[in-house]
């Protein structure tokens, strides 16, 4: 039966331990939100062999079954969707309007119905004379999940969907930053679905490793940032693990010379401020040809003035804090990198250091050069650089000189011609007019080192199963 929570504060009832565990605060206000179960490897050791045992039971159920089950989770996560939504913006800072908190647990129940509704036939490869062979996705077995802090409740969801439908349970680590989160929509989940399909195991960087490299784990699904991948990735190497890696990115947009300057103001300031800056997709370099270069800058200004930041929990903030001081410090060393190169700030740049959370104000910064470090690194927060081009040749090459690849996008009144642009952009998905505009139908996946295997869609689902022919 799915239980309600009227509030965080039930919610954090249900998952906070008896006593001891870690206080994790308000990055807005500093405030204590709650406490997190420090789990140990004993507890991880105790998650994984109940989710192994629970396999090959769950493996054995149809599609349709697993399917109603994932729609069971929607249901149960709408019946919460405001007390998961309260307490994932006291925690990771996020406002409860705009593309934040309340959007972000509408899209875990959206992506677990779209998840159950994708059809899982067999192919069939030939069927003549000479025999048939069809090839079919079994389920993995364990999947060991470990995800980051930005978008905690939606990227788990990411992870359990298609796991569970294909027929794997599934333990998985949260971000040590958000794991109150992620408790609570487990709590939620776990409220509906069969015993041990799914465990969630809070702790740090050493559960982590000790999930990833466990040889009862058969396939880890990882998201979070390059350096943490490559590690995986080589910590999972003695069992051979299949992987799923999404990395960091620093996507680009190209801003052709025939665009509208103030049409496409809002989608360019939403395609890189979405979640303050903290979305691994978001826009975080913006090309734009000299034609249009000052409008350009002039429209984004606009609307970076009027979007008001402040305190998640208050209706009106659109925009939040960085979720963590680390982040804060990134952000901040970025920016103060910029301007003593000489780059103009054309609004932000001067976060109010007595400010009792980690605010940092929206920033533009123009006249930059394209090896500047807030150009080249991942910045993950509030601040754009904006880089002028002459020619679209050299716009290209300034977009594809790095070593990651996971959006990018085009912006022009001539689709052709900005299909044209997209297809000589290095990554695994190339926006027109928009970006980071992701979708359950849509196959989600970096190149370069911003990883390996896609998320989303059937394609998707297949990278949660092992292919199977059988063949008479
Ligand atoms: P992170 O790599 O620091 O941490 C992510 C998770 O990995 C955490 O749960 C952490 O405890 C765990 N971890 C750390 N060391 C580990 C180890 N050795 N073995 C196993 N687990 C370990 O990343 P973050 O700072 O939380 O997230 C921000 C990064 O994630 C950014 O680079 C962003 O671009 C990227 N990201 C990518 C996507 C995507 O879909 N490609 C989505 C969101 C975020």
């Amino acid at each position: 039966m799915t239980a309600t929570f009227a509030s965080a504060a039930d919610l954090l009832a249900a998952i906070q331990p008896a006593d001891g565990g870690r206080d994790i605060t308000d990055p807005a206000t500093g405030e204590v939100v709650g406490r997190a179960p420090e789990h140990t490897v004993e507890d991880l050791e105790a998650a994984i062999a109940a989710a192994r045992a629970a396999q090959p039971a769950w493996g054995a159920r149809s599609h349709a079954d697993r399917s109603a089950a994932l729609n069971a989770a929607a249901d149960a996560i709408d019946a919460n969707a405001e007390a998961l939504a309260e307490l994932l913006s006291r925690e990771q800072g996020k406002p409860l309007n705009g593309p934040n908190a309340r959007f972000e647990v509408g899209a875990c129940s959206a992506w677990l119905r779209a998840t159950a509704a994708f059809p899982m036939d067999p192919e069939v490869m030939f069927d003549d004379d000479g025999g048939r062979a069809e090839l079919h996705y079994r389920p993995i077995g364990v999947v060991g999940a470990v995800g980051p802090w930005n978008w905690p409740m939606m990227i788990s969801i990411w992870q359990i969907a298609p796991s569970l439908r294909m027929g794997n349970t599934v333990v998985l680590k949260p971000s040590e930053y958000t794991p109150l989160s992620v408790l609570a929509l487990g709590a939620v989940l776990n409220s509906v679905l069969e015993k041990d399909l799914l465990h969630v195991v809070s702790g740090g960087r050493d559960v982590g490793a000790a999930l990833t490299s466990h040889p009862e784990i058969d396939k880890v699904t990882f998201t979070g940032s390059t350096a943490t991948g490559k590690a995986i990735a080589k910590a999972s190497a003695d069992s051979l693990k299949r992987l799923t890696l999404e990395l960091g990115g620093n996507d680009a947009g190209i801003v052709l010379p025939d665009v509208d300057a103030k049409a496409i103001a809002e989608d360019l300031f939403w395609g890189a401020f979405i979640n303050t800056g903290q979305t691994c997709a978001a826009l975080k370099r913006l090309y734009v040809h000299e034609d249009v270069y000052d409008d350009v800058c002039a429209a984004l200004t606009e609307v970076a003035q009027a979007m008001p930041m402040g305190v998640g929990l208050s209706e009106d903030n659109v925009l939040g804090p960085l979720q963590n001081k680390a982040q804060y410090d990134i952000v901040a060393r970025l920016v103060q990198e910029a301007k003593d190169s000489g780059a103009r700030v054309l609004v932000g740049g001067n976060p109010d250091e007595s400010a009792a959370g980690y605010f940092y104000p929206s920033t533009l910064v123009a006249d930059i050069d394209n090896d500047n470090p807030l150009v080249a690194e991942e910045q993950f927060g509030p601040a754009l650089p904006i880089i002028k081009y002459s020619n679209v040749d050299e716009a290209i090459e300034m977009a594809n000189g790095v070593d990651v690849g996971l959006g990018g996008s085009v912006w022009s009144s001539d689709r052709d011609r900005a299909v044209e642009v997209a297809a000589r952009i290095e990554a695994g998905t190339v926006w027109i007019n928009k970006h980071g505009a992701i979708d359950p139908r849509m196959p989600f996946g970096g190149i370069k080192q911003s990883g390996y295997g896609v998320e989303f869609g059937v394609e998707g689902l297949k990278h949660l199963g092992v292919p199977q022919v059988i063949n008479y």
